[in-house]
């Protein structure tokens, strides 16, 4: 199937997995685009209005919290579902961010079922077919 499926955002400074997770999405058939910093997520996210954002907790300038903060504030990017990445699946992590507002929560290393399960329920309108 070659249907496009949209844009998506993938900020991750960690160049191997931002490849990897580039590789998941476009053989899914969307088009993921990279940013490594929170200064250019914010930019590329007003620009190119990605359908869903996934977004590492750590990166080298700022942490993903504040990025979502950032883009919640700018009504361009307010609506755009974001979804959290960590490193480490810590006790109350996903409780924590789900609370700092983000829509989903995944831990690395990515699981593609649980990533794509993810993004059916976020993407609203006719997303079930996923898989
Ligand atoms: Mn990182």
């Amino acid at each position: 199937m070659t249907e496009e499926r949209g844009r998506v955002l993938v900020v991750e400074d960690d160049e191997k997995s931002a490849r990897l997770m580039c590789e998941l999405f476009s053989l899914r058939g969307f088009d993921p685009v990279t940013a490594g910093t929170g200064a250019e997520a914010v930019t590329l996210a007003a620009r190119l209005q990605p359908r869903l954002i996934l977004m590492d907790i750590q990166l080298p300038d700022t942490d993903g919290s504040t990025v979502l903060r950032t883009l919640r504030g700018n009504p361009d990017t307010a609506e755009i579902p974001v979804v959290a990445v960590t490193a480490f699946a810590m006790t109350g992590d996903r409780e924590r961010l789900l609370a700092d507002g983000f829509d989903g929560y995944l831990s690395k290393p990515i699981d593609i079922g649980t990533l794509v399960d993810e993004m059916a329920a976020l993407m609203r309108g006719g997303e079930d077919h996923l898989r």
